[in-house]
Order: C-alpha cells, then sequence, then structure tokens
C-alpha cells in the first residue's frame, strides 16, 4: 500500500509514513533454500506489483510460473484443469512471502523522498476524530506507538492482518469463524527432475492437499486437514510423514464402487455430447523428502468486516477479510484492495479532496466489497462441500466438477475470476 501510494503522480508531496511492528527484511542475497511460507501470486496481482516497481524485484530474486493447476477429488474419479491457451501463458506465479517482502522492501527504499518506513513501531493505542468535528473531537486519527511517540494522520489504513487491531479498536463488527482445519505447510523434494509448471491439489474429506511448483526439483505442500491430523503430521519422522503425503496424493482408500459407476456413467454421457472436451488425468509427482525444519502449521479460519471504512479509516488485506488458503486468493484479494484504494485517493488528491474523507473511501468499501464477498463465498462454499464423504453430495460435486471440465467457456470463467 504505501510502495503503490509513493508510486502514484497525484499523491507526490504527500506524507507516507508505514509503521511495522517488525524488523526490516533485506535480503542482499537469495538464500539457496526455498522458505516455507509461499503465494501463488496471480496474474491481475503481478501486474499491479509491475505497476509498482516490484515485480522485476521478484522475477530478479526467484519465483516460478505455472501453466496448469489439475483439481482432483479423492472420493471419486471427477478432476478439473485449467491452462491458458493450450500452456502457453502463465497461470500464475508461486512466489516465497520473504522473497515478496524483499521485493517491496528494496521498491520502498527508493521511494524515500515521499515514503517513511518505520520498523520496530509497535502501534499500541488510537483516538478517533468524530466526523462532524465535534467541540471535543480531535481532528486527525491519533497512533500511540509502543514508544510513546505519537503520530497524527488524516488517513490512516488499517493493513495490520487478521487480528487487526485498528478493526478491533473501531469496533468494526465481523462475521468470522475458525475452520476445523489447520494447514500444514512443508518444502518437499520431488523424486526426480520434472518440468513441474502444474499446481496440484487434490480434496480429501479431511481437507484439501496443494503441491506448488518452486523449481525443477522442489515444491511447496499446502495441506489443509483437521487439527487432530496436522498436529499428529508434525510429529511424524520425515520418512513417514513423505509416505502420509504421496499417499494422500495417490491412495484412492476413499472412493466407493458407486461413486466411481456413477461418475463414469455421467462421463461417458458428456464425452457423447461433447467429444473433443475435457481433459486427461496427469498424475503428480512423488516426493522424496523435505527441507530440514521446513514443517509447520497454522490454524486457519474466515472472517469479514461488515465495514471497511469509518472517517478517516480505511481497513485492507486480512484486516478486512481473511479466506481459506484453498484457492491461493488471500494475498491477491489485498492486492485488488490496494489497487482500488490508491485509484480512489490519487483521483481525490488530483481532485483537491481531503483524503480522508468518507465519500471516496465509501466508494473503496463499495467497489472491494462487491469483489471480495463472491470469493469469499465462493471459496466458503468449496471448503463446504469438499469436507464431507456422504454419498449425495459426493455424486452432486462428481456430476459438477467433470461436467465443469467439460465446458471450456465456463472453465475459462472460473478463471478469469480467480486471475484477477
Ligand atoms: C497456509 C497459508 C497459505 C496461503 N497461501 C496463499 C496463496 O497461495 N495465495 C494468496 O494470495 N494468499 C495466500 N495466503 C494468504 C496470505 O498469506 C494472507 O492473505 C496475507 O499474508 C495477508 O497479508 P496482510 O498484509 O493483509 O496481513 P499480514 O501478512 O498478517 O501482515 C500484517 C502486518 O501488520 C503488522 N502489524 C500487526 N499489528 C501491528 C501493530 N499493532 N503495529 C504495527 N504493525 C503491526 C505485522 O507485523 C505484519 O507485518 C495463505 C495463507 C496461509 C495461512
Amino acid at each position: 500500500m504505501a510502495c503503490s501510494l509513493g508510486m502514484d503522480p497525484n499523491l507526490e508531496g504527500k506524507k507516507i509514513l508505514l509503521l511495522e511492528a517488525g524488523n526490516k527484511k533485506v535480503m542482499d542475497k537469495v538464500p539457496d533454500t526455498y522458505s516455507t511460507r509461499v503465494s501463488s501470486i496471480s496474474p491481475g496481482s503481478a501486474s499491479f506489483l509491475t505497476g509498482i516497481g516490484a515485480w522485476d524485484h521478484i522475477t530478479q530474486m526467484r519465483c516460478k510460473p505455472y501453466k496448469k493447476m489439475q483439481v482432483w477429488d479423492a472420493c471419486s474419479d471427477a478432476l478439473i484443469t485449467f491452462d491458458k491457451d493450450n500452456l502457453e501463458d502463465e497461470m500464475a506465479y508461486i512466489v516465497e512471502n520473504d522473497i515478496a517482502v524483499a521485493a517491496l522492501t528494496k521498491q520502498l527504499d527508493s521511494l524515500s523522498d515521499n515514503v517513511r518506513v518505520q520498523y520496530r513501531s509497535k502501534v499500541v493505542k488510537y483516538a478517533w476524530p468524530m466526523p462532524h468535528q465535534a467541540a471535543d473531537s480531535i481532528p486527525w486519527v491519533k497512533v500511540t506507538l509502543a514508544s510513546g511517540e505519537t503520530v497524527q494522520t488524516k488517513l490512516l489504513i488499517g493493513a495490520d492482518g487478521p487480528n487487526s487491531m485498528v478493526r478491533r479498536a473501531l469496533g468494526i463488527p465481523t462475521v468470522k469463524w475458525n475452520y476445523d482445519q489447520s494447514a500444514v505447510v512443508a518444502v518437499l523434494n520431488l523424486s526426480e527432475p520434472t518440468e513441474n509448471n502444474v499446481a496440484w491439489q487434490r480434496f480429501l474429506p479431511t481437507g484439501p492437499i496443494a503441491m506448488l511448483p518452486l523449481s525443477d526439483t522442489e515444491s511447496s505442500l499446502v495441506w489443509s486437514t483437521s487439527h487432530r491430523l496436522a498436529e499428529e503430521l508434525l510429529e511424524l519422522d520425515e520418512e513417514s510423514f513423505v509416505d502420509a503425503i504421496n499417499s494422500a496424493f495417490w491412495s484412492n482408500e476413499n472412493q466407493s464402487e458407486l461413486i466411481e459407476t456413477a461418475g463414469s456413467l455421467f462421463r461417458s454421457a458428456l464425452s457423447v455430447l461433447m467429444p473433443s472436451a475435457g481433459s486427461p488425468r496427469q498424475l503428480p509427482p512423488s516426493v522424496a523428502g523435505i527441507s530440514p525444519k521446513s514443517r509447520v502449521m497454522f490454524p486457519l479460519g474466515i472472517g469479514h468486516a461488515s465495514e471497511y471504512i469509518r472517517h478517516r479509516v480505511a481497513l485492507i488485506g486480512d484486516a478486512a477479510h481473511r479466506v481459506h488458503p484453498l484457492a491461493g486468493q488471500g494475498a491477491n484479494l489485498g492486492f485488488g484492495d490496494v489497487a482500488c484504494l490508491t485509484k480512489l485517493l490519487s483521483q481525490a488528491a488530483f481532485d483537491g479532496k481531503d483524503l480522508g474523507a468518507i465519500q471516496h473511501l465509501l466508494e473503496y468499501e463499495t467497489e472491494c466489497q462487491r469483489k471480495n464477498l463472491p470469493m469469499m463465498a465462493a471459496i466458503d462454499l468449496m471448503k463446504r462441500l469438499y469436507s464431507t464423504n456422504a454419498a449425495p453430495v459426493v455424486l452432486l460435486r462428481t456430476f459438477g466438477l467433470q461436467a465443469a471440465n467439460m465446458i471450456p467457456t465456463l472453465k475459462e470463467q472460473i478463471m478469469s475470476f480467480a486471475s484477477k
């Protein structure tokens, strides 16, 4: 957000301050080993990052494009694949979070004329102005840091993550619940080098397991599963953990004859109607080992702030919305917020308006909620639809997935929805 505002010509001359509780993350040299936390960055986010000068730094450091995605059900033979123009174009990019932060930090360093970044600056208190300038109201938002220092601002942007203190201090109602799942993440070593340009995701009844390409020989694991199983997976020795991963991708233990027969009849009927549609099943690479100390787990949840704005305040990113990682959209939604808020603030500055005024903040809220809510609903529905092995639901989703795989225009629409 700070980078995006700092790059906008209409906002030149505005003072932008980024307060970050953590340390500065500089990366003089790209580490030899991959880091555990990665994000799938959509083409829309990549072009946004290009616009603010960070994407070049990312590609110079390290990122892995992928050209295809295969999603399949562990309870049936149903699958769907996505690719663009027969593997000509990239579907998305796997970027380590540390690399993304290092790239943005580098870019921020080059914007030091109008963006100041204060690291190790934890905000401990906020005081809010009243919208109608009551006699005892402060005019701007007042921020108090742990050091005792105070700062005042016409516009505070809360980008402080899913437990946002800004959101809580404002008392903004939030619809949220914890899922019955945690994500186990790790860096995987593949059995043999491959082109490794496919992102794989299989829906197990306990949650989705995804393998995202990092290099010819390494991939990133995001395995969402019950808290109990996640804890057990963390405790396993390396060999048993690797066996569990391979079995999660390959085993047919959750399939039943009834679903298999119904699914295959349905598929045959579809292929009579649409002989050239659909795509063949590919097998994921097998895993041989994991990078040392790369196994960690995160509890998963969903959350949505009913308001993204208040007088002189806007929420962005996970502070406003948190999603399940099954669609790899959390950070992408956040970049969408940043692009939208920058556009509206830029216009407000051009028109000589007060940046903290509610009018353009309301436009930001409406525009972003319109984009974010359908995506959040779709992700939550997927999570629910695939969290069961009850035969009627499995049948329904098997037919749905097989049909969707056969209809190219529908697949294109899903891809365009997910790639903004
Ligand atoms: C397992 C997993 C896999 C994921 N995979 C993907 C993916 O493939 N694609 C994708 O798009 N998304 C993915 N996500 C989601 C993505 O990681 C988040 O959406 C994203 O990190 C949110 O970014 P944010 O900047 O809003 O919040 P955060 O990353 O939480 O950052 C908040 C920042 O605010 C600072 N802060 C907090 N409080 C204070 C304070 N009081 N004072 C000063 N600073 C403060 C923190 O230090 C931190 O730097 C995944 C998430 C998980 C858990």
